[in-house]
């Protein structure tokens, strides 16, 4: 296959084993500093995805307490295609500590009684969103807790 631009469009999908957490690119700036870009994935690709409502809500509930556990995270955004996010920290490419962080941001989510920012001064979709359908998908992803950093079948 030809070579993308694009880091994940070079990526098997058909070789993967979600869940996981894999290192997907690194972006060094001229005084040393790297982004780090993570790719999480919840779901088989091909095979399943996440409701837009439940993706919405955990997107949410993700991107506010992940910053209670780490404090250099540039950004974590959901794929287009529905089946994980991409996370960005700056100078941090510590899988295990990436991988704890991450548990801990799902247990938030477990224990979350609402949707932060959930409304329409906040949020571009505020009537899309499920909080229990983002406890399900942080519920399976925990359950997979320890294949984490296998990232091929
Ligand atoms: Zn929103």
């Amino acid at each position: 296959m030809k070579k993308m631009n694009v880091e994940s469009f070079n990526l098997d999908h058909t070789k993967v084993a979600a869940p996981y957490i894999r290192l997907a690119s690194t972006s060094e700036g001229e005084h040393g500093d790297v982004i780090y870009k993570y790719d999480i994935r919840f779901c088989q690709p091909n095979k399943e995805h996440m409701d837009m409502p439940a993706l919405h809500s955990i997107e949410h509930l993700m991107a506010e307490n992940i910053r209670n556990h780490h404090d250099r995270v540039v950004d974590l955004s959901p794929m287009g295609c529905q089946t994980g996010f991409y996370l960005s920290v700056l100078n941090d490419n510590d899988q295990d500590g990436i991988e704890n962080v991450m548990e801990k941001t799902l247990n938030d989510v477990l224990e979350a009684t609402e949707v932060p920012a959930c409304n329409e001064v906040q949020c571009g979709w505020a009537a899309s969103h499920s909080l229990e359908g983002a406890k399900e998908i942080a519920r399976k992803m925990l359950e997979g807790r320890n294949e984490w950093s296998v990232v091929f079948r």
